[in-house]
C-alpha cells in the first residue's frame, strides 16, 4: 500500500556497520523521533458527517504518520462479512443506520487500542460517536497518560455529504447506504456526535478543516493544521 515500511527502524538496522558518520548521525535523529515521549505521539480523532470523507482522509493521515487508523465501522463490517457471532449480533442495527451499543463498541475499541501497534499513536475514525463514548475513551486513555493530540473536524455542507453518499451507494453498495439509513445516520450525527466536538473544542483540541476539494487539497489542509500544533510526520 505504501513505500513506507511498517517498522522503519527494523530495516534501518540492516547494514548498520556500513553506515558512514552522517548516516549514523541521521539514524540517531530518527531513533530519537521514534521514541517520542507519550505526550508527543499523534493520538488523533477524525470526526465528520457521513460522506465527509473522514474514512479516506483518516487512512491517508494515519499512513503518513505511520500510525494505525482504527475505524469502528470497518471493524463491524469485517465481522458482518466474516459472519462472526458479533457480526450476526450487529448486522441489523448497522443496516438500519442505528448505533451499536456503547458497551459493545467500546469493548472492541479497547481491545484494539491495547494492541502494540498503537504505541506510536493512533487515529480513530468513528469513535467516539456520542458523549457517553467520549467518557469511556477518556477513562481508558487518562490512566495510561495518553492524552489526545488533536481532533480533526471535517466540515462539509449537507448537500455535499448527500451527493457523495449517493455516489458511494452506487459504487460500493453498502447495506446501510439506503436513503432511509443515510437520513437516520445524518440525524444521529447532528444530535449525538456533533456535541462531542463542543467538548473537545473546550479543550482546545479541534482543528476544523474544510472538507470540500480534491483528496490532496483536503489532506494538505489537515497536514498544515497538525503542523501548527507541532505534529509533523
Ligand atoms: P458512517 O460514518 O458512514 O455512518 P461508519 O463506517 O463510521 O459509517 O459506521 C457504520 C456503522 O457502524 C454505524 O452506522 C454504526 O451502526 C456502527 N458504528 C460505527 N462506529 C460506532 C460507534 N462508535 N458506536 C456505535 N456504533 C458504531
Amino acid at each position: 500500500m505504501s513505500d513506507t515500511p511498517q517498522h522503519p527502524h527494523h530495516d534501518r538496522h540492516e547494514g548498520h556497520e556500513a553506515f558512514g558518520e552522517a548516516e549514523q548521525a541521521r539514524e540517531g535523529v530518527k531513533h530519537a523521533e521514534r521514541e517520542l515521549p507519550a505526550a508527543q505521539q499523534p493520538r488523533l480523532i477524525i470526526v465528520g458527517p457521513q460522506g465527509s470523507g473522514k474514512g479516506t482522509q483518516g487512512a491517508r493521515i494515519a499512513e503518513l504518520f505511520g500510525i494505525p487508523a482504527i475505524s469502528t465501522g470497518d471493524v463491524f463490517r469485517a465481522h458482518v462479512r466474516d459472519q462472526t457471532e458479533l457480526g450476526a449480533q450487529v448486522k441489523s442495527v448497522i443496516d438500519a443506520g442505528d448505533l451499536v451499543s456503547d458497551d459493545l463498541t467500546f469493548a472492541l475499541l479497547r481491545d484494539r487500542l491495547s494492541q502494540g501497534d498503537t504505541g506510536s499513536g493512533f487515529l480513530l475514525d468513528g469513535f467516539p460517536r456520542n458523549i457517553a463514548q467520549l467518557g469511556l475513551l477518556d477513562g481508558f486513555l487518562a490512566p495510561r497518560d495518553e492524552a489526545l493530540t488533536a481532533v480533526i473536524e471535517l466540515d462539509v455542507p449537507r448537500e455535499v455529504s448527500i451527493s457523495r453518499l449517493a455516489e458511494r451507494a452506487r459504487v460500493e453498495g453498502r447495506a446501510d447506504d439506503t436513503d432511509e439509513a443515510i437520513a437516520k445516520r445524518l440525524d444521529i450525527y447532528e444530535r449525538e456526535t456533533a456535541p462531542i466536538l463542543e467538548v473537545y473544542r473546550d479543550h482546545g483540541l479541534v482543528d476544523q478543516i474544510d472538507g470540500v476539494g480534491s483528496l490532496e487539497a483536503v489532506t494538505d489542509r489537515i497536514i498544515r493544521a497538525l503542523a501548527e500544533r507541532g505534529i509533523s510526520a
